[in-house]
């Protein structure tokens, strides 16, 4: 009974013991860290490389096994992370066709207000995305100059033509005017914001 009481209350002093040596060692380790971070960024980058084809098959073996687990989970970051997942697809995208964008939430707020948050073309408001109107696989970048708000099906059908090959020409001078007033809008903004800066 002594024995156990001993034990007993060895392992109670010993926890916090543990722990702070621990935290200690967390502390010296990030410092060491902090003072050689070149090393470190060294060692951990050979080690990936040298590693690499076996964190890949891994990763393959990985991504078979627990397919059902990562689709389910992949739905529901989806669901929660809608804008991000949408602005993230975009800059893959941009990123695969070369183009430097520079539109960002604000951006996207603005093109959406401007035109009431439905389709352009046809007022429906399913699957609504914003359009690059002069396509990306040709080179041109998402901007507040052309960015439009289509739906799902009216932006699959204009897929990669030129706004021209499109739009009836009624439609390219209203179009443009919604331009010029969500890009007026942003300057405003970005003025007030300058503005603010300088106060
Ligand atoms: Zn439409």
């Amino acid at each position: 009974m002594g024995v156990n009481l001993e034990k007993e209350v060895d392992v109670r002093y010993a926890e916090p013991k543990q722990r702070e040596k621990a935290n200690q060692m967390r502390i010296e380790k990030k410092r060491w860290y902090e003072n050689n971070r070149e090393l470190c960024l060294r060692r951990a980058s050979n080690n990936y490389q040298d590693n690499r084809a076996n964190k890949l098959e891994y990763q393959k073996e990985y991504t078979k096994k627990n397919k059902d687990k990562i689709s389910k989970y992949k739905k529901i970051y989806h669901k929660n992370n809608k804008i991000k997942c949408a602005n993230a697809r975009r800059r893959r995208r941009a990123h695969k066709a070369k183009v430097q964008e520079k539109y960002d939430s604000i951006d996207g707020q603005i093109t959406k207000m401007v035109f009431k948050n439905k389709c352009f073309k046809c007022n429906s408001n399913v699957r609504l995305a914003i359009d690059h109107h002069k396509p990306l696989s040709k080179g041109f970048a998402l901007n507040i100059k052309n960015a439009a708000v289509l739906c799902g099906s009216c932006n699959s059908r204009k897929g990669t033509k030129m706004p021209d090959d499109f739009y009836s020409i009624t439609e390219l001078l209203e179009i443009n005017i919604l331009f010029k007033i969500a890009y007026s809008i942003k300057k405003e903004i970005y003025n007030d914001q300058i503005g603010f800066a300088k106060k």
